[in-house]
């Protein structure tokens, strides 16, 4: 699909996004920090083919990239959550710079492909972080949402439902998604 132009974005401040516009029935599945690094996981994104985006920390990862360039293979796509995992909001700019430049160059070093796509730390920002995304080459600042009780809706970016275990918990949510009649989409085809 064409990637739907991101409206709100001020000139040099990347644009936010909290759910992607689009009237297809799809979803989105994001997964946050990097902690998680089940085999299965990566078995089962090959299987089905599963199109997921991992916004990775650094701090968190450590020495685990391997397992991520594992997904990589299997066609997921790696993404910015930061060095160390900071909260955002009210730092200066040379610290936001360096928090969300620095993932970038690393992600850069370890995959030779810079991220697109940057979520910051527990969801807070301010319009400091936007321009040092900007800055840092990031076309968007994607948010996220818990599959709550109610319906999904076309274009929901869904994160943080990886308890207690990523692999079940994805595999909950597959069902729920075709009960609910949508498909899971690859972000980047949409941003
Ligand atoms: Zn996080």
């Amino acid at each position: 699909p064409a990637r739907p132009a991101l409206h709100g974005a001020a000139p040099g401040l990347a644009p936010v996004v909290d759910r992607v516009p689009t009237r297809d029935k799809v979803v989105f599945l994001t997964y946050d920090d990097g902690a998680e690094r089940d085999p299965r996981f990566v078995d089962m994104v090959r299987e089905l083919r599963l199109p997921v985006s991992m916004f990775l920390t650094d701090s968190v990862v450590g020495p685990g990239y391997g397992h991520f360039a594992q997904l990589r293979t299997v066609g997921a796509s790696v993404q910015n959550h930061t060095l160390h995992h900071a909260s955002l909001r009210g730092l200066p700019y040379a610290g936001q710079r360096a928090e969300i430049c620095g993932q970038q160059e690393k992600l850069k070093a370890r995959f030779g492909v810079r991220p697109r796509l940057f979520r910051p730390p527990y969801g807070t920002y301010d319009t400091t972080t936007l321009h040092a995304a900007a800055d840092c080459g990031v076309a968007a600042v994607v948010l996220g949402r818990e599959p709550d009780a109610h319906r999904l809706r076309p274009g929901d970016i869904l994160s943080g439902f990886e308890e207690p275990n990523l692999t079940e918990a994805t595999v909950r949510l597959l069902r729920r998604i075709q009960a609910e009649g949508f498909t899971p989409a690859r972000l980047e085809n949409y941003l």
